[in-house]
C-alpha cells in the first residue's frame, strides 16, 4: 500500500471514529439498521495503518488533524483546498502519479492526485 493510500485509509477511519464518538450519530445509525458495535476493529486497523507508515507522515498527519480537524486535504488545480493558495508548478507530482505534500501556506498535509 502506498503512503497516500495508507493516509487516506487512516483519514477514513478517523472520520468513522469521530462519527461513532457522537451518541446521536450512533443511535441514528442503529435506527437505520447498521451494526455499530465494532469499534475495537477500527482501533486495531488504525494501529496497523499507523505502524505501516513512516513516522514523519504520521506526525504530519496527526498535526494536521489536531489543528484543522482533518489529517489530509486535497489539492485541486494546484490550489490547496484548506487555505486556497496556489502551489508552484514544481510541486506537482509527475503525470499519472499521486503524491503526499506539505502545503507551504498552512502546513496541511495534502494529497495531490
Ligand atoms: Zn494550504
Amino acid at each position: 500500500m502506498s503512503t497516500l493510500d495508507a493516509l487516506i485509509e487512516l483519514q477514513d477511519l478517523d472520520q468513522f471514529a469521530e462519527m461513532f464518538a457522537d451518541p446521536a450519530n450512533v443511535s441514528r445509525l442503529r435506527r437505520l439498521g447498521y451494526a455499530v458495535e465494532k469499534r475495537e476493529g477500527l482501533e486495531r486497523e488504525r494501529e496497523r495503518l499507523v505502524g505501516s507508515l513512516e513516522r514523519r507522515w504520521v506526525v504530519l498527519y496527526e498535526r494536521s488533524l489536531a489543528r484543522y480537524g482533518r489529517g489530509l486535504t486535497a489539492v485541486r488545480a494546484r490550489v490547496c483546498q484548506g487555505c486556497f493558495i496556489t502551489l508552484p508548478t514544481s510541486a506537482a507530482p509527475p503525470p499519472g502519479e499521486a503524491m503526499v505534500h506539505l502545503c507551504e501556506g498552512c502546513a496541511r498535509l495534502l494529497y495531490w492526485a
